[in-house]
């Protein structure tokens, strides 16, 4: 089949072999899947990863390996982590932090550039039909902004900034600005920030923000390692900054401000998938504006380039013949 492959070198490749489902694990066939910065930084060599690469993802399950049957056939979306099932993180409903969990095209596990993959049939989720298969691409993105929400209680009251205007902080944006909060995204990119402008967020750009500690809730999703210190800066005393970039590079800095302005941090990852369904499905996030283009396989690496580009939001790439 084809795939797009990573062994320390990223390959195109038309003769991988289709992957046979194992217990309580569906084939799915892949219509499209999204290229994420995390694709990225793993052929920079990020999590040491090896074999198909792509977690974001839409498809049509062709066959289940045990129950769940019911599937077959369904268009579906699924979620990346897979837990072992039986430790004490997956019975506590920790799967997300499994120490033997597998990750979709992340950790020890194939992922969906390619024709074929196999899923756990517990991480399947139905797409309802009014969601485009492009659409649908979005969902695990999306599922990680909805994870702010489940973590953290914002006010509608609350001054929220969100910083970065990347793809992801373009969708905890407009996420959180579903709780008619005062949210507000500031950015290096008109352009971007113009997607979430039309969306009724607040925009500006960064030259303009004021270095004042004014904010309730300032999520950090600059993917820049000196992001958190910025966001120590914004945030008003008893606030809360919530880190969403995974900056694999350490640093080091002064902790001293979270202790004397009494600030909760909170790390966040991946998050529930219904309710991202639901929110594309009720039309309450356009993601459309965030896609610069859609590559069918023979032009994968086209598409890569594109997508490394910094003016570049979601590259997505079409499996369908
Ligand atoms: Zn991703
Ligand atoms: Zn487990």
């Amino acid at each position: 089949m084809k795939a797009v492959f990573f062994d320390g070198e990223l390959k195109f490749v038309g003769d991988y072999p289709v992957p046979e489902p194992g217990e309580n694990e569906a084939l799915v066939r892949i219509n499209m899947a999204g290229i994420c910065n995390t694709d990225l930084e793993i052929t920079r060599g990020y999590m040491g990863f090896r074999g198909v690469i792509g977690h974001e993802f839409v498809g049509r399950v062709e066959k289940v390996n045990g129950k769940d049957r019911r599937l077959t056939g369904r268009r579906v979306v699924a979620e990346i982590n897979c837990g072992c099932g039986v430790c004490g993180y997956c019975i506590r409903g920790l799967k997300n932090h499994c120490p033997d969990r597998k990750v979709i095209g992340i950790l020890n596990k194939d992922g969906a550039m390619a024709e074929y993959i196999t899923v756990p049939t517990g991480n399947l989720l139905e797409v309802p039909e009014n969601i485009t298969d492009e659409e649908a691409v979005f969902t695990e993105p999306l599922a990680a902004a909805f994870e702010i929400t489940r973590q953290t209680h914002i006010r509608p009251t609350d001054r929220v900034l969100v910083m970065g205007d990347g793809k992801l902080g373009l969708l905890c944006c407009l996420v959180l600005n579903l709780a008619h909060g005062d949210v507000s995204l500031v950015g290096k990119h008109a352009n971007k920030l113009r997607i979430a402008g039309e969306q009724d967020v607040k925009t500006l750009l960064l030259e303009r923000l004021k270095a004042e500690k004014s904010y309730d809730v300032v999520v950090e999703c600059t993917g820049s390692p000196k992001g958190f210190g910025t966001a120590l800066e914004l945030v008003r005393p008893h606030g809360t900054v919530i880190l969403k970039s995974t900056v694999a590079e350490g640093m080091e800095m002064n902790l001293a401000p979270l202790v004397i302005n009494e600030i909760t941090v909170t790390g966040s990852r991946c998050g529930p998938f219904a309710p991202a369904l639901r929110a594309l499905s009720r039309r309450l996030i356009d993601v459309r504006p965030l896609i610069t283009g859609t590559f069918r396989f023979d032009r994968a690496g086209e598409a890569f380039a594109r997508a490394k580009e910094k003016d570049s939001l979601k590259v997505i790439i079409d499996f369908r013949t």
